[in-house]
């Protein structure tokens, strides 16, 4: 890389956003930091500030301002307060690339942000395309702007097609771990607590992506990130059960020829390709050992034990804004599960119910979306309200 890339990192003090800044660390010569923004985590915002030294941080709790403003101001960082400032700075001419790691919906309005300001987005959030796919990638391609996949499927996928020279798959291998819960039975599934939810057999990741899976409401959201990502109806793209997680997604092409893409699970790797792209830097991640693994193992997923991920399928096609409202119903429904007042299948429910009720809308514009997600948050709600009493 010749130019030194400046990364703006949205959601800074995240899983996903803490391990960007491990890259960044490894690579001081290729990489510097323009802004960081946190939701609430004023202590590491504070951290990671020291460390790296981006112009400036945006920290979203107002409430968190002075502390975050105090401990700064000897270092020459501008701090800012808010979401507004989030989506303003985003279009700062100091970014190059702007990683979206926000967690939800509440990634959509900076990404839109970025996107207009013609920033190349590495994309974690992947809400954004469940809630917005086709506002997004519309405004993407008006402005030029790449977006590249930190969602470690993803960017397997995208990896593979770098050596397909054009040729349009027929097909996606979409990988799955099977989460927590794979082994399980109904029964032990309906009891289980978030304590066990949030028991991940491969990955670290942040509360909500980890319930995700444990439903596998994740994988459902990703057939639709793919779907967005490369052009492939949701009909070619098959979710497949790998419990090792070493081959994170084949692609597969008219001759039965497939390529898939492998490595150790390390979010790391993702995350600095797409900073790098189209160059490979070294990285200190574990590398596979073959024989070690023995062998690599795949299974169909089971649709009575992990409905949300039919419930994805069925949101994608009938396409509009039922996406949108899955996504806000299944937003309210995690956060719910995670503070004790709904069952594990409760979620599934809920989601359903409000891809049900939600008045169904063909062409949604960017306002008819953020309103579909208020209304079906709502609607969540009060589902939640009455189940937890
Ligand atoms: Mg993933």
């Amino acid at each position: 890389m010749t130019e030194k890339r400046r990364i703006a990192i949205l959601g800074s003090t995240g899983s996903i956003g803490t391990q960007t800044l491990d890259v960044i660390r490894q690579h001081p010569g290729h990489f510097g930091v323009s802004l960081l923004t946190a939701n609430n985590n004023s202590g590491l915002l504070i951290k990671q500030a020291m460390e790296f030294r981006p112009d400036r941080v945006v920290i979203c709790n107002p409430g968190k301002f002075k502390e975050v403003d105090d401990a700064l101001r000897p270092y020459g960082t501008k701090v800012h307060a808010g979401m507004d400032a989030v989506c303003e700075l985003v279009a700062d001419d100091g970014t190059d690339i702007v990683v979206a790691s926000m967690v939800g919906f509440s990634g959509l309005r900076p990404t839109l942000a970025a996107i207009r300001a013609g920033k190349t987005i590495a994309l974690a959030n992947k809400e954004t395309l469940v809630a917005a796919g086709s506002v997004v990638t519309e405004l993407a391609e008006r402005h030029g702007v790449s977006i590249l996949p930190v969602d470690s499927e993803h960017s397997a996928i995208f990896q593979c097609l770098l050596g397909a020279c054009g040729n349009k798959p027929r097909k996606i291998h979409l990988t799955a771990s099977g989460g927590p819960f794979r082994t399980w039975d109904k029964e032990r599934i309906a009891a289980a607590g978030k304590e066990l939810a949030l028991q991940h057999p491969n990955w670290a990741m942040g509360a909500k992506i980890t319930i995700d899976s444990a439903t596998m409401m994740n994988k459902g959201f990703e057939v639709i990130e793919a779907r967005w990502l490369f052009g492939m109806d949701p009909s070619k793209i098959h979710v497949v059960i790998h419990p090792e997680s070493v081959v994170h997604s084949m692609v597969e092409f008219e001759d039965g020829s497939v390529i898939a893409q492998l490595g150790t699970p390390d979010m790391r790797v993702p995350i600095q390709f797409a900073l790098s792209y189209p160059e490979r830097l070294p990285l200190d991640s574990r590398k596979p050992d073959f024989a070690e693994l023995g062998k690599l193992t795949f299974h169909e997923p089971d649709p009575e034990k992990f409905p949300a991920l039919g419930l994805a399928f069925e949101a994608s096609g009938r396409g509009g804004n039922v996406p949108c409202a899955m996504n806000a119903a299944n937003e309210a429904a995690v956060a719910a599960y995670l503070h004790d007042r709904i069952g594990f299948y409760d979620i599934p429910r809920i989601v359903a119910q409000c891809m049900e009720r939600i008045p169904f809308q063909d062409n949604p514009s960017i306002d008819d979306i953020f309103a579909t997600d208020r209304e079906a948050f709502t609607m969540a709600e009060e589902l939640i309200e009455k189940i937890s009493k």
